[in-house]
């Protein structure tokens, strides 16, 4: 069998003779180790493997990178073999890497991005990683075998959960893949028109007239099963009988740090998923800023850790379909879910989370994490120093992102469809647009198109008044065109605000729809909804600050409130949470 290739780049002869040795001092068994000192010469072997079916495992390359901007050898790296991990190592406590710093005179009145932060933000990397300090340097090891497993689960995992035989091509197939990718259960997929794909059909029994098939780790042979078929077989769709103390309805991370606290305080808790743990932050290649993971984690790695620390507190985790009702009864409430099951809880916390509204033009989709964003927050800004950056939409948030940005970035210019800002923003933040030197506005315009070789390059833009189009040099493309919040399966007891978030606490309204009233005595706990018993974390909450950390500290909060609800201590004489 081919082994696979871990890959080094770095011009500097002494520096790449120290990341070989101590590659070869511990992976040269398993691993095939290639160390390049010119980054064309690499990327040509990388495409060589590629034509040959080798399995490239990593690519690390020095930050250092004289021939070629590192950041344009990763983003090749990327196109050629995109399953491969790629590593910025930089020098041991060394300053930071010319090639990817900023020209000073860009760089507006703040400091530069370092280099790290933009490759970071820009998708381009998986990890950094100091140089190694000698052969047995462990912290440099731990990394690479980190990342050795997430390739190794990703792309060739030595005991597959499930064979997935499709067409190269299928929507089915692909989001089979991305189903069991999210649920971190391991795969390994062959096209139905190989040789690997025919023999796996054939060993299935299968003619291969209906696909996709999916061969299990049991035998099991599903000819394209619905995920609820799917989930059974793993055997986490199914839903206890009587009730528990706190179903939880949305496995992200505010759902997944609630039913630990809820779980490992005693209650008996039920989570409620519709497709994969992790959520939002599950489809995340790299959260960065998640405190204790300076290297950043990956949403999937830190999904599976979450669940399973769940899962070893006795929480009981369930995909069995979106809940499509809740209903208060004697005692607790009704979820329904959507093949027509049912569960009972005593208290329910909805996590449910938010999707934010798509552009549709061809091209963003795939550049996703690498220069196009849904919902960026302010800690990108820095990243962005002297780029091109353009911000969709025209709102507030569209506003205030832009100026946020235009303190570092070269140009930022705001594309909206209206004729004006007027419509959707406040007079103040347009005084303070136009103020701005480095901001231009773009109305009656639209997102054509997008391109780029693993990272955004170029934005086609469309007048729509006239139908002209002109294609623009971008960096970055943040996108604020607003967050759908999942709610609409929700009884009118529980009140949102006018964008359909859920209201909690001191927020309830006292006017408003009388359903949706707080009726009890007592005030509402601070995350707790107008329908009491009835609570809501993270993203969904209105007034959410919409990150990570955030969803997971207002899950334990839910959950210790959930605990005084339940033990009954919630009285009028309460405080305001
Ligand atoms: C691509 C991407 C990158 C991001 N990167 C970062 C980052 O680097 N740092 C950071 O701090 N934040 C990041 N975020 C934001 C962060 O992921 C979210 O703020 C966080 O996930 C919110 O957690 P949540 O649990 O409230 O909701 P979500 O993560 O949205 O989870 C909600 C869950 O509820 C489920 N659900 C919805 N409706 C139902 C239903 N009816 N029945 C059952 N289940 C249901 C959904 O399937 C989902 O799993 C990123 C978001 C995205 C999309």
């Amino acid at each position: 069998m081919t082994h696979p290739v871990l890959m080094v780049v770095d011009d500097d002869p002494a520096s790449l003779e120290a990341l070989d040795r101590a590659l070869h001092h511990r992976y040269e068994r398993d691993y095939l180790i290639i160390s390049e000192t010119v980054p064309a010469t690499a990327a040509g072997r990388l495409r060589e493997l590629r034509a040959a079916g080798s399995p490239v495992a990593v690519v690390m390359a020095a930050s250092g990178l004289t021939a070629m901007p590192v950041a344009d050898f990763l983003a090749q790296a990327h196109v050629i073999e995109p399953g491969a991990k790629r590593v910025l190592v930089v020098p041991r406590g060394g300053p930071a890497a010319p090639s990817l710093r900023v020209p000073v005179p860009l760089v507006r009145d703040r400091q530069a991005a370092t280099p790290v932060l933009r490759a970071t933000t820009f998708g381009l990397i998986d990890a950094h990683l100091p140089a190694p300090g000698t052969v047995r340097d462990e912290g440099f090891h731990r990394v690479v075998g980190e990342l050795l497993e997430e390739w190794a689960h990703d792309a060739a995992p030595a005991l597959p959960a499930v064979r997935i035989i499709a067409p190269e091509r299928s929507a089915r197939g692909h989001e089979l893949r991305d189903l069991l990718a999210r649920n971190s259960m391991p795969y390994v997929f062959y096209a139905a028109e190989s040789a690997d794909g025919q023999w796996w059909l054939r060993h299935a029994g299968q003619d291969g007239s209906v696909l996709p098939v999916l061969v299990m780790y049991t035998g099991e042979v599903l000819v394209d099963p619905p995920n609820d078929r799917l989930a059974a077989v793993f055997g986490v769709a199914s839903l206890p009988a009587g009730t528990v103390d706190v179903a939880i309805v949305g496995a992200g991370p505010a759902g997944l740090s609630a039913a630990v606290y809820t779980a490992s305080e005693g209650l008996s808790t039920l989570l409620l998923e519709r497709e994969a743990f992790g959520g939002q932050a599950g489809s995340s290649s790299l959260i960065r800023n998640y405190l204790g993971f300076p290297r950043g984690i990956s949403g999937a790695s830190l999904a599976t850790k979450a669940f399973e620390q769940a899962w070893s507190f006795g929480a009981i985790l369930s995909i069995a379909g979106p809940v499509t009702g809740l209903q208060p009864v004697a005692g607790g409430f009704t979820l329904r879910m959507a093949d027509g099951g049912e569960s009972r809880a005593r208290s329910v916390l909805i996590a449910t989370g938010v999707s934010y509204r798509r552009l549709g033009a061809p091209g963003l989709d795939v550049l996703l994490g690498a220069g196009v964003f849904y919902g960026a927050t302010a800690s990108e800004a820095k990243a962005f120093a002297g780029e091109q950056v353009f911000v969709a939409g025209g709102a507030n948030s569209a506003g205030q992102a832009a100026v946020n940005f235009a303190r570092y970035a070269q140009q930022v210019t705001i594309l909206v469809r209206s004729e004006s800002l007027a419509a959707r923003m406040s007079q103040y933040l347009i005084e303070e647009i136009s103020a701005t030197a480095n901001i231009d506005v773009r109305t009656s315009t639209r997102i054509a198109a997008a391109e780029g070789a693993g990272k955004l390059e170029a934005l086609t833009l469309m007048n729509t008044k006239t139908g002209s189009a002109q294609t623009v040099p971008a960096s970055a493309l943040v996108v604020l065109i607003g967050a759908v919040p999942h709610t609409d399966w929700l009884p009118p007891q529980v009140a949102r605000d006018e964008h359909e978030f859920v209201v909690t606490g001191p927020d309830i309204p006292d006017a408003g729809d009388p359903a949706a009233r707080w009726a009890l005595p007592r005030p509402p706990l601070g995350l707790e909804t107008s329908l009491p018993g009835v609570f809501a974390a993270g993203d969904v909450r209105h007034g959410s600050v919409k990150r990570c950390a955030s969803a997971v500290g207002e899950g334990s909060v839910a959950a210790t409130q959930l605990t005084q609800y339940l033990h009954g201590q919630a009285r009028a004489s309460w405080p305001r949470a």
